[in-house]
C-alpha cells in the first residue's frame, strides 16, 4: 500500500514539474534507495564504471551550480563556499561566460571545477547533431581560451537524445545528471530549498543547483553547514568520480 502511495508521489512530482523530465524526480528515490545500477544509467548515463555510493569510504557529495557565471549571486556562493571549506562544480552556459570572464577565472581559481552546459542553454531533443555538436563545441572553445579545460558536460533541462552522449564524448566531455535536484529554480523559499537538499543527502550524492536563483544563495549556508555536522564532505565531480572509482574497485574485492 505505501508504495503505492509512494508510486503515487513521484508520479504527481513529475507530473507537476513544468521544465524537467520525469527523470528527475525519478532520481531523487533512486539516489534515497541506493540502487546503483539504476543510479549509474541516470545520473552518469554511458559511464565506463558502475557507481557503487554503498561502498564509499567517506561520507562525500557533490555540489553543482548550473546557468552562471552570474554576476549578482556567483560572488556571494564563492564566499560562502570558501568559509565553509567547501568545492563545488559550476555548469556554465557559453554565452554567459562570454559576458563575464573575469567571474568565470575567479570560480577556477578559488579551487572549483567548471563543465560545460552548452552556449545557450538549449534542449538539445530539439536540435539535430550538427547542432548539439557546435553547442557544445563552442562553450568549449570559450572556456579553453579562458585557460579552462571542462571535463563534464550536463544538458540542460537534463535533456538528451541517442546522440547526444557520443557528441559529448567527441568534444572530451563526460555527461552528468543529478541525484537530488533541490528545485531552486522554482523560486521556493530558502528554507524549503535546504530541507529538500538535507532530506534526500546520501553519500555520493550529485546535487543540482543553480547560480541564478537567490533562494540558493540563502539556503547554501545552512546546507554546508547541517551537511559538516553530519559529516559530509563536499568534493568537484572529478574527485567524486575518483572516489566513486575507488568504491567500485573495493566492492569488487
Ligand atoms: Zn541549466
Amino acid at each position: 500500500m505505501s508504495r503505492l502511495i509512494l508510486a503515487l508521489a513521484f508520479l504527481l512530482a513529475a507530473l507537476s514539474s513544468p521544465t524537467l523530465p520525469a527523470r528527475a524526480a525519478e532520481l531523487s528515490y533512486v539516489a534515497r534507495h541506493g540502487k546503483a545500477d539504476f543510479l549509474t544509467a541516470h545520473l552518469y548515463p554511458g559511464a565506463s564504471i558502475v557507481l557503487a555510493p554503498q561502498h564509499l569510504r567517506e561520507n562525500i557529495a557533490a555540489l553543482t551550480f548550473d546557468d552562471g557565471p552570474d554576476a549578482a549571486n556567483d560572488p556571494e556562493i564563492l564566499r560562502i563556499l570558501a568559509e565553509h571549506d567547501a568545492v563545488a562544480t559550476f555548469f556554465v552556459v557559453g554565452r554567459n561566460a562570454a559576458k563575464h570572464p573575469r567571474l568565470l577565472r575567479e570560480i577556477a581559481a578559488a579551487g572549483h571545477e567548471i563543465g560545460n552546459h552548452t552556449y545557450e542553454h538549449v534542449r538539445l531533443i530539439t536540435q539535430d547533431p550538427q547542432q548539439q555538436d557546435a553547442a557544445l563545441r563552442r562553450t568549449n572553445t570559450l572556456l579553453s581560451a579562458a585557460g579552462v579545460a571542462p571535463r563534464w558536460f550536463r544538458p540542460p533541462f537534463g535533456s538528451y537524445d541517442e546522440h547526444t552522449l557520443s557528441i559529448a564524448r567527441a568534444n572530451g566531455l563526460e555527461t552528468i545528471l543529478w541525484t537530488i535536484d533541490s528545485k531552486d529554480y522554482r523560486d521556493i523559499p530558502a528554507a524549503v530549498v535546504e530541507d529538500r537538499v538535507m532530506r534526500d543527502l546520501t553519500p555520493g550524492s550529485v546535487i543540482l543547483m543553480h547560480s541564478n536563483h537567490r533562494n540558493t544563495v540563502e539556503a547554501l549556508p545552512n546546507i554546508l553547514t547541517r551537511a559538516k555536522l553530519a559529516g559530509v564532505r563536499f568534493v568537484t565531480l572529478t574527485e567524486w568520480k575518483a572516489l566513486m572509482e575507488r568504491a567500485t574497485v573495493a566492492q569488487a574485492d
